[in-house]
């Protein structure tokens, strides 16, 4: 059994955040949320969390413009959260770095086959990275 990664979910709907929190939480991910593109950048800089939840439709800034930043100091696999009508945001997003997206509404099951899927790619990319990540406690 390896040790489970922290997840930053950046998601301003508290419903699906809480939803998703609770999800990754049963599953024993670290998780941290935040409501806003300050507080995600303020806890990922804070926290370094292996794996970036990134919903595009976020409040005061976007999240194509959050990831632009996240990518000029980390190369942290980011997947994206897109909304009905967003194609040209997610195409942007993808474009400039995220690793995978997933549509809303989507099933929590497929949300976890994505997630351990950008998990395999990051055990290849640099399996040492499994000796120090820790879930979170408390
Ligand atoms: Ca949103």
């Amino acid at each position: 059994m390896t040790e489970k990664r922290t997840i930053l979910v950046i998601e301003d709907d508290k419903d699906i955040l809480h939803f998703i929190d609770i999800s990754l939480s049963k599953e024993r991910y670290g998780v941290l949320v935040a409501k806003t593109a300050a507080e995600g950048l303020f806890l990922f800089s804070s926290h370094r969390p292996d794996i970036v939840l990134l919903d595009l439709g976020l409040p005061n800034r976007d999240g194509v413009d959050l990831l632009r930043e996240l990518r000029s100091f980390s190369s942290a696999p980011v997947l994206i959260v897109s909304a009905r009508g967003q194609e040209k945001e997610k195409i942007a997003a993808l474009d400039l770095g995220a690793d995978d997206y997933i549509a809303k509404s989507f099933h929590m099951g497929e949300l976890m086959a994505r997630i351990r899927m950008v998990e395999r790619v990051l055990q290849k990319m640099s399996p040492i990275l499994e000796i120090r990540c820790f879930p979170a406690t408390g």
